[in-house]
């Protein structure tokens, strides 16, 4: 119960990770704010939890979904302690195809959303001088990868807005870490990765797989506990040693 009392919101909780990180919060006695811009299966998601849980539907990237998120989960918890930045979308497409439009939409999502939830929950946080903010950002935000240009550029942004947010909020008592997963099985990477993309990861990642939801479930319940606080501006990369290996090997 290493989260007992405390209140979360998790964005994209819908499904995937941002689901097992809801579930694994909720386990460890956290009160859960099931954020999602699909209602239907974040309602399921949160009845699956039990009382613990309330959904909302959200879209991180509209302000008045922001504001509306943070009024119900105030409304309902009477503060928040712990949001993890989870909804995101990817985008494969090659650089020389890609449009203005889907660079926006991605970027849009994954960096200005992570900004404007982070920033309004942030400032209820500094009202009472504590908090935790975890964002999921993701290797291809520290590596080129082929079709990556949307994606990756705003999972850079993302671990960059982590260590500013980390400097800032110090004052105010909130430490705010990244997590940067590896190929993790989702139904994302279930429908978006080949099977010549999936042989790949196999024999990339040294530990020969990929990793499931929960283990980054377990990272974020890690960061977002007491055992962490003195640990800020740090990004986590959890993905069976896939950027530590760099070269080709056996
Ligand atoms: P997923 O598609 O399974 O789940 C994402 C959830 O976010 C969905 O329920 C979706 O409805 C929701 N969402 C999307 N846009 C939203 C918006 N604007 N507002 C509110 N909700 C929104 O994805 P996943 O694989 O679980 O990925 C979760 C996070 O982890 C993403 O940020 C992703 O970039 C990151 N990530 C995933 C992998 C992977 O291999 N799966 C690897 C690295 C990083």
């Amino acid at each position: 119960m290493r989260l007992n009392g405390k209140t979360a919101i998790v964005t994209g909780a819908a499904r995937g990770i941002g689901r097992a990180i809801a579930v694994a919060f909720a386990r460890e006695g956290a009160q859960v704010v099931v954020c999602d811009r699909d209602e239907e299966a974040a309602k399921l998601t949160a009845e699956e939890i039990g009382s613990a849980a309330l959904a909302v539907r959200a879209d991180i990237s509209v302000d008045e979904d922001v504001s509306g998120l943070v009024d119900q989960a105030l409304a309902r918890f009477g503060k928040i302690d712990i949001l993890v930045n989870n909804a995101g979308i990817g985008a494969t497409t090659l650089f020389l195809e890609s449009s203005r439009e889907e660079f926006e939409r991605v970027v849009r999502i994954n960096l200005t959303g992570t900004f404007l939830v982070s920033q309004a929950v942030a400032r209820t946080m500094a009202e009472h001088k504590s908090g935790s903010i975890v964002n999921i950002a993701s290797l291809s935000g520290q590596k080129g990868g082929v079709g990556r240009s949307a994606y990756g550029a705003s999972k850079a942004g993302v671990e960059l807005l982590n260590k500013v947010m980390a400097v800032e909020l110090a004052d105010h008592g909130i430490n705010v870490n990244a997590i940067a997963p590896g190929p993790i099985l989702t139904e994302v990477s279930r429908t978006m990765h080949t099977i010549e993309t999936r042989e790949a990861y196999h024999r990339l990642v040294p530990q020969r797989r990929y990793g499931e939801p929960e283990e980054i479930a377990d990272a974020a319940v890690f960061l977002a506990s007491e055992e962490a606080r003195y640990i800020t501006g740090h990004t986590l990369n959890v993905d069976g040693g896939f950027l530590a290996a760099g070269l080709l090997f056996p």
